[in-house]
C-alpha cells in the first residue's frame, strides 16, 4: 500500500510500505477513506518530539471502512464506516473506567513505533486496528466523515480544553493559539457558556476563523495580550487560559495572562523538560494548572448529539483536501503556515 511515512526531521516521504495483517483477535484493518495532518505530528516533523523510528507511517486521524476483521471481532462488522480516537483503548481496565481511555494499560497511540514496538498512522491506505471493539464507533447518521474526523481528536481536544477550564458565562477566557485546537477549544468555550473569548494568533486566517466562532481576536504582534486582558477585566486577567500551541513562549504567555486564582488548561504538547514559570510564580497566582493527553474516545461519544445538531460549522477549518499521494506538500503547507493553510486532509 501507499502511505506518508517518517524519515527524520522535516523529511515525510509517500512511499511503498507492506500492508498491515491482522495481528490479533480484536485486531481490524481499515481503508482509509480520509486522514487528518495534525499539530502533533508537528512536533515529530520538526524534531521537537524523538524517538520515532525511520519508516514509521505517520497520522493518528482516520476514517474509513473495516475491510477485515479478527476472530473475536462482533460488535463491528465488515464494510462499516468507523471512525477512531487517536489512541487505542480496552474499555474496561482502571483508566478506561476513570473516563481516561487516553492511558488505557494496554493503549498504543497510532503513528508511533519505536525501537520496533508500536502502532502505524492512519495517513496509509489501510491501517490496523487493535482492541478495534472498544477503540472505533461506527459514523452515526447526520455526520459528516470531515466531522468524524474531526471528532476523533482536534473536537474533542478543543472540547476537552475547554472543559478543564471551568467555563462560566461571567468568566473572561483568553485561547492562546488558533490552529485547529484552538479554533475547537474557542467552540467548545461558546458551548460550555463562555461569552467572552480572547483568541490569541498572529495568522490572518486563523484570526479570522476564531472571530467567525465567536472570540475577539488579539494578534500578539500588533498588540500585547497582556495590556488587553489587563484592561479588559476586573481581575487583572483571564480566569482561564485555553493554551493550543505547546512551546515554552506559549506557556510563559499562559502564566502572564492567567488571573490570581485562575486556571491554565493546556491541551499544547509540551516536550520540555521544566516548566518555565516557577513554583514561586504559581503560588503566588494562586494557580491551577492542567494539562494532558485527550481522552478522545470519551469526548467522541459525548460530542456526536452537538455535531449532529450541525450548530458550529467545524468543517470549515479544512484549507486544504489533498490527495494521500500529495501528502508531503501537506505537512510542508501546514508546518509553514502556507497557502492560508489551516487544516489539510488527505485522501487515499
Ligand atoms: P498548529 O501548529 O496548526 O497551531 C498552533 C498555532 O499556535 C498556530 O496557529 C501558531 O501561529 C500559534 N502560535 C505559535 N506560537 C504562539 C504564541 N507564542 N502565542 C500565540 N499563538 C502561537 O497545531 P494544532 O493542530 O492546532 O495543535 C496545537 C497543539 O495541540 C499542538 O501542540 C498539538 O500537539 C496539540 N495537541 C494536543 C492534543 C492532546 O491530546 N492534548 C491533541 C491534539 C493536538
Ligand atoms: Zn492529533
Amino acid at each position: 500500500m501507499h502511505a506518508l511515512t517518517f524519515h527524520g526531521i522535516e523529511t515525510i516521504k509517500y512511499e511503498s510500505v507492506p500492508d498491515p495483517e491482522i495481528e490479533s483477535p480484536g485486531d481490524v484493518i481499515v481503508k482509509v477513506h480520509l486522514a487528518g495532518i495534525c499539530g502533533s505530528d508537528l512536533h515529530v516533523y520538526h524534531g521537537r518530539e524523538k524517538g520515532l523510528d525511520a519508516g514509521t507511517v505517520m497520522g493518528h486521524e482516520f476514517i474509513g471502512e473495516i475491510i477485515e476483521s479478527g476472530k473475536e471481532v462482533r460488535k463491528i462488522k465488515k464494510g462499516e464506516l468507523v471512525f477512531s480516537p487517536f489512541t487505542t483503548n480496552c474499555g474496561h481496565c482502571f483508566y478506561c473506567r476513570k473516563n481516561l481511555p487516553c492511558r488505557c494499560i494496554g493503549g498504543q497511540l497510532f503513528g508511533w513505533v519505536q525501537n520496533g514496538v508500536g502502532l502505524h498512522g492512519g495517513q496509509a491506505e489501510f491501517v490496523r486496528v487493535p482492541l478495534a471493539e472498544s477503540t472505533l464507533l461506527p459514523v452515526p447518521e447526520n455526520v459528516l466523515a470531515e466531522e468524524a474526523l474531526l471528532l476523533g481528536d482536534i473536537f474533542s481536544t478543543g472540547y476537552f480544553c475547554a472543559d478543564m477550564a471551568d467555563i462560566t458565562p461571567e468568566g473572561t477566557y483568553a485561547v492562546i493559539g488558533c490552529g485547529p485546537v484552538g479554533l475547537m477549544a474557542i467552540v467548545g468555550a461558546r458551548e460550555l457558556g463562555a461569552e467572552r473569548i480572547y483568541a490569541i494568533d498572529t495568522i490572518p486566517e486563523r484570526l479570522a476563523l476564531a472571530m467567525k466562532f465567536g472570540a475577539t481576536c488579539i494578534d500578539y504582534q500588533k498588540e500585547k495580550p497582556l495590556t488587553v486582558l489587563r484592561d479588559g477585566t476586573a481581575g487583572g486577567g483571564a480566569d482561564a487560559v485555553l493554551e493550543a500551541v505547546g512551546s515554552p513562549a506559549a506557556a510563559r504567555l499562559a502564566i502572564d495572562l492567567v488571573r490570581p486564582g485562575g486556571i491554565i488548561s493546556v491541551a499544547g504538547v509540551h516536550n520540555e523538560e521544566h516548566f518555565v514559570f516557577s513554583p514561586a510564580e504559581a503560588y503566588d497566582k494562586n494557580l491551577t494548572y492542567k494539562v494532558g493527553r485527550c481522552p478522545a474516545r470519551y469526548y467522541m461519544e459525548r460530542l456526536i448529539p452537538l455535531v449532529q445538531k450541525k450548530k458550529y460549522d467545524l468543517t470549515a477549518i479544512i484549507s486544504h483536501r489533498l490527495p494521500l499521494a500529495e501528502g508531503v506538500r501537506g505537512y510542508k503547507i501546514f508546518a509553514e503556515k502556507l497557502e492560508g493553510c489551516t487544516k489539510v486532509v488527505v485522501r487515499p
